[in-house]
């Protein structure tokens, strides 16, 4: 099981998600390439304070904005060729059904508690305020945070008890009441948590927070008042807090995918799961979604693949602050195969990133897509062994989550190698970064690329250049409108079809 981060549905695709998706496409498509029984899974994340907060701004129902974007979403990754086997939605009926069935089922552990807990409300609203719909001092740094995390240091608030906490709609201090909420019980699961963390092999990016987060993790409230969620079943007016169902939807969509192998993917510890996300959701992978697994027995996270911030001017990519470079543009002036390439190598599991036109045009051309366009064809044959051993390095770097490695593997081998016997392998070993690329070259060729094995001479010639180099004009224009604004409030989302034009509020 590869499961993609489910992306949240209130505003288009941008780089930054692209970033932190595209390592799950290459794993996903590398063990196809190998055999293996391969469930790709993601979907739309439809739920939570930031869909009503943003509807509520546009003037529609909520639904209606998800819908909207989670139909946008298809077709965006589709066009850069991810190939999921199942991408959902939180809406969708079996989801909600799934969710509703393992809460009902999680709430008779020892590990879960109902109790009464501070609720914050705004008086003059008169409504209950959770996460988004309040901004206060986040209580560890001291910056201005929303009410569900801070964006400086990503610690996780509660409108409750923040400091200097405010209503977002109408700046009313918050007061404080109780409500009757259903907890996790992260302290009590702490020590099985910590024995869990120690017997996997995790980045170390993912590893250093967590184990500071596990040494005294606060009970986490998996039930939230509002209303644009699903029912928390057994706590009336409650809802599921989104965090407590979207990962769920690794399951769900299995289930839906097929059947007759759910238990074997979810039950069995010889399958294998991959959770593939930005750092900024790391201790809802790494910590929450494993405690929410464990009562209950199911199979646990195997391996992490955690993508750091990808900025772009030197700011954080946020479509909140319509500080972004969108997915749909992008791919209009480039060819998706080579933005792949480019974030595939280039991204962000090693550490944060800046994202320049400048940048990408050099990498591009200094890197694989530039040399390959220029190899003038030795007749070489190259040994079938250095051939081998090449595909197990290159594969066994993108089994461990690191496409970058692998990457870097096929440029070093064809830089040593230029030649027509190398071209023909790299129309195989590309094939999980750049599907596109790769299957036109190997057409070219004559070489057959659908399995992870070395190929031999090829038949054929390339015609032309192997890589599409960009539109370098239109991508500075993008680049430059991109941040030449303020970050502000997001785009109108109205681009086509949902509201008439001056009926927003
Ligand atoms: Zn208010
Ligand atoms: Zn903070």
């Amino acid at each position: 099981m590869v499961g993609g981060a489910w992306p949240y549905a209130n505003g288009p695709l941008h780089i930054g998600h692209l970033t932190a998706l595209l390592p799950g496409d290459a794993i996903a498509r590398y063990w196809r390439m190998r055999g293996a029984d391969v469930c790709y899974i993601s979907g739309s994340d439809c739920h939570g304070t930031p869909i009503t907060a943003r509807a509520f701004r546009e003037g529609v129902a909520p639904v209606e904005l998800t819908a909207h974007y989670h139909s946008r979403f298809t077709k965006t990754l589709e066009r850069y060729g991810f190939s999921f086997d199942r991408f959902g939605s939180t809406s969708n009926p079996e989801h909600i059904a799934f969710a509703s069935d393992f809460h009902r089922s999680l709430a008779s552990s020892e590990y879960v508690e109902d109790r009464d807990a501070p609720q914050a409300f705004c008086p003059r609203c008169a409504v209950p305020l959770v996460g988004r719909m309040t901004v206060g001092t986040c209580s560890r740094c001291g910056s201005t945070s929303r009410g569900d995390q801070c964006s400086s240091c990503g610690a996780l608030q509660d409108p409750a008890t923040m400091r200097r906490a405010v209503c977002a709609r109408c700046g009313s201090p918050v007061s404080v009441g109780t409500s009757r909420q259903r907890f996790l019980l992260l302290g009590k699961l702490a020590p099985r948590l910590r024995e869990f963390l120690d017997s996997r092999a995790w980045p170390s990016n993912a590893v250093a927070p967590t184990r500071e987060y596990l040494q005294n993790p606060g009970d986490l409230a998996m039930s939230r008042s509002i209303e644009w969620g699903i029912p928390m079943p057994g706590l009336e007016d409650k809802t599921i807090y989104m965090w407590c169902e979207d990962m769920l939807g690794y399951l769900s969509q299995s289930l839906a995918l097929d059947p007759a192998g759910f238990d074997e993917l979810w039950r069995s510890p010889e399958s294998y799961h991959y959770l593939v996300f930005g750092i900024d959701n790391l201790l809802f992978h790494s910590v929450v979604f494993p405690a929410m697994l464990m009562p209950g027995g199911w199979h646990l996270p195997d391996q992490l693949v955690c993508s750091e911030f990808l900025t772009l001017g030197g700011r954080r990519i946020a479509t909140s602050d319509n500080w972004a470079l969108w997915a749909d543009d992008i791919a209009a002036v480039c060819s998706p195969d080579l933005l792949r390439w480019y974030l595939l190598a280039h991204g962000t599991l090693g550490g944060t990133a800046d994202f320049t036109v400048g940048g990408f045009l050099d990498a591009v051309d200094s890197g694989l897509p530039g040399m390959v366009n220029r190899l003038h064809l030795e007749d070489r044959i190259i040994p079938d062994t250095y051939l081998e051993e090449t595909f197990t390095q290159v594969g066994d770097a993108i089994a461990e989550g690191r496409p970058d490695r692998a990457l870097r593997l096929i440029e070093d081998f064809i830089f040593q190698n230029p030649t027509a016997h190398a071209l023909a392998n790299l129309a195989v070993l590309l094939r999980p970064f750049c599907p596109e690329t790769a299957d036109r070259l190997g057409a070219q060729l004559g070489v057959g690329n659908e399995k992870w094995e070395p190929v031999g001479v090829p038949s054929g010639e390339a015609n032309g250049p192997i890589f599409d180099m960009p539109d370098a004009r239109a991508l500075h224009v993008l680049e430059a409108r991109a941040t030449s604004k303020e970050p502000g409030p997001v785009v109108p989302f109205n681009a086509n079809t949902l509201l008439p034009s001056g009926s927003r509020r």
